[in-house]
């Protein structure tokens, strides 16, 4: 890209950043505020917990000289060929599975991993085009891929990268079956339209409904039909920014590559979030520094609790399920949530609060998930020690008369919300800007939809300001 265009899109992207960033912070505080709201009882005080307590999961790549698999196939083409929305629904479910597909190679599947890195580079260093490196090929990243390359065509070229990968060249499976709370508006017109029409299939009205895993391959897919490249390592990305022609750094990783940022002059920030109209009443917070990110404490405790969630509840169960809830969740304990999808798909999330003494419990039970039947062999002096109304809970939904197997209980997770503040410039890497988008950017709460939906609505607004440019 030439010098002036460069110059330009800093220029434009500073503007967007700063002019957006209390409205940002305004949305990333409805999460804390409402953890603060409704679930105080559940806020925890011992940090060291979660320290000592995040999930180490040991990597096992296998490291094959030379990439080969199939060539990629055409899900879309694939899922037209179904008869029934059952049928597809079963085939994204399963798709995972299916690895000779090739859903999850990268876009140099043949090459070794040196030339792969080589191909990247050349990919990178066009003199003409708006040269984009995207890492973290998450929902957001992929969105942000998609969404841009729709504006701009072929005026950019865009290179995701991805370090969760089951060996080079190959990303790990998306497993995430979480139910998501998107409005269709989110997509129509901003993203392919091959997308588009799968989601509508699958939803009940104006949401797109499906899982998050099912949302990430397919805007994979997509964005693979639509010339954004991949590049699947385990390995940092350093050579292949200073040695190619990256116009821009997009860190799409959920807040994992906090180091590539400058540390924040301001360690400890006092923000007011006016809680009514007239702006004369405020809730004070404290936002703390550690790792170039802002943590919100407030009375000098720090917001964050832990949580785990119940998944794949069939939705002809929530009559009972709510009914017990609604008698039982005085101090919001549980929560609730029925999902987007069509009446034969749809499911259940239920997202249960633990309380502090509880958290080691939890970890040491669900290390990874389990389908709800297990819970019935736990040892009763185990089940004795947590709330008894979860147990209760799990008790009703065992005793249905339904199939167990989809349903899940799923490792223990916390709600530790941050957020990232800019001081004065843009922050570079390498003498590229780099900017953060999705979570991280801020930690949304899932509860409260000021999450996934939002950023993916200023994605939208980014790439917009940025077209401004050509
Ligand atoms: C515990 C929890 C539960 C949630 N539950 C729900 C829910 O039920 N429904 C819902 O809609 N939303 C939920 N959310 C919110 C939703 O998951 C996030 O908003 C969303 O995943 C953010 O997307 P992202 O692309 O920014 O980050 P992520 O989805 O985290 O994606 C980051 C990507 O970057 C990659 N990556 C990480 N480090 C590197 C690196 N160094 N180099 C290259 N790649 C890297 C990762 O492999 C991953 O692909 C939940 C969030 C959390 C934390």
């Amino acid at each position: 890209m030439n010098k002036q265009t460069n110059k330009n899109l800093d220029l434009e992207l500073k503007k967007f950043f700063f002019e957006k960033a209390p409205e940002l912070l305004t949305r990333a505080s409805m999460g804390w505020i409402y953890t603060l709201s409704y679930e105080k009882d559940f806020l925890i005080d011992n940090f060291y917990l979660k320290e000592t307590n995040q999930s180490k999961k040991k990597k096992n790549i296998k490291y094959l000289k030379k990439r080969s698999f199939k060539q990629n196939f055409d899900l879309f083409e694939k899922l037209q060929s179904f008869f029934s929305i059952k049928e597809k629904w079963k085939f994204m479910k399963e798709i995972n599975t299916k690895k000779n597909l090739g859903v999850l190679n990268d876009s140099f599947e043949n090459a070794t991993d040196k030339v792969a890195l080589q191909l990247a580079k050349k990919f990178l260093s066009s003199n003409k085009k708006l040269n984009v490196l995207v890492i973290g090929a998450g929902c957001c990243g992929l969105f942000f891929a998609n969404n841009l390359k729709k504006k701009l065509g072929k005026l950019t070229n865009i290179l995701v990268c991805d370090n969760r990968i089951q060996q080079p060249g190959v990303r790990e499976p998306y497993s995430r079956n979480w139910l998501t709370n998107l409005p269709k508006f989110l997509f129509t017109n901003k993203v392919d339209e091959s997308l588009t029409e799968v989601f509508d299939w699958f939803s009940n009205g104006n949401y797109i409904g499906v899982t998050l895993n099912m949302m990430e391959i397919l805007l994979l897919q997509s964005c693979k039909k639509n010339d954004i490249k991949f590049l699947f390592k385990d390995d940092p990305y350093d050579d292949l920014i200073k040695e190619s022609n990256v116009d821009l750094l997009v860190d799409a990783t959920g807040g994992k590559i906090y180091e590539c940022y400058p540390s924040h002059k301001e360690k400890n920030i006092l923000l007011k979030i006016p809680t009514n109209q007239n702006n004369n009443e405020y809730l004070s917070f404290f936002l703390k520094e550690k790792n170039n990110y802002h943590y919100p404490f407030f009375l000098d405790k720090q917001i964050i609790n832990y949580q785990f969630k119940i998944v794949g509840i069939a939705e002809n169960l929530s009559t009972v399920i709510s009914k017990y809830i609604n008698e039982n969740n005085n101090d919001n304990l549980f929560y609730i949530w029925v999902g987007k999808l069509n009446k034969e798909l749809n499911e259940v999330l239920i997202i249960v609060n633990i309380k502090e003494p509880d958290i080691e419990i939890f970890y040491d039970l669900l290390k990874k998930r389990i389908c709800i039947k297990e819970f019935e062999f736990f040892d009763k002096k185990t089940k004795s020690r947590i709330d008894n109304r979860i147990v209760e809970l799990i008790k009703i939904i065992l005793n249905t008369k339904t199939n167990l197997d989809q349903i899940y209980l799923e490792p223990p997770f916390s709600y530790t919300p941050r957020i990232k503040l800019f001081y004065k410039n843009l922050p570079t890497y390498y003498d590229r800007t780099i900017i953060p988008i999705g979570d991280s950017y801020y930690t949304g709460n899932a509860k409260v939809g000021n999450g996934l939906g939002m950023h993916l609505l200023y994605i939208d607004e980014l790439t917009k300001a940025m077209t401004k440019c050509f």
